[in-house]
């Protein structure tokens, strides 16, 4: 099998390479609880390189929000509530500003305009 995320061989039976999956476990361990300077450093202390770490968290599967996508969104809620602002930011919601940004659709002010898709 290759992995799934950076196409090297993987193993057997597993889907997801060593590296990949050290990856993945800094993800679990701190998703929501640190912000992306310090997720950085985790994985620095981990001895992973900028290039396997981002090849993870930007892997598209179908329509999915990939990990990058839903740690956006974790980090702005956190953010929000800090504020004592309702942080409701949902990983499809950072998926869609992501791609009406790549496709040149956005003018730059598409950070909180999104009040549509605030439902409770
Ligand atoms: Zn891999």
């Amino acid at each position: 099998m290759r992995c799934i995320y950076c196409r090297a061989r993987a193993g057997f039976i597993r889907k997801v390479c060593g590296v990949c999956t050290r990856v993945i476990a800094v993800v679990e361990r701190s998703a929501g609880q640190v912000g992306w300077t310090e997720l950085v450093d985790l994985f620095a202390a981990e001895g992973l390189s900028r290039g396997q770490v981002d090849r993870v968290l930007d892997a598209v599967s179908g329509d999915a929000p990939t990990i990058r996508d839903r740690l956006t969104s974790q980090m702005t809620n956190v953010l929000m509530r800090n504020l004592g602002m309702p942080g409701r930011q949902s990983p499809e919601d950072v998926r869609r500003v992501r791609l009406a940004m790549a496709s040149g659709g956005g003018d730059g002010n598409w950070t909180m305009s999104e009040k549509s898709s605030e439902t409770p």
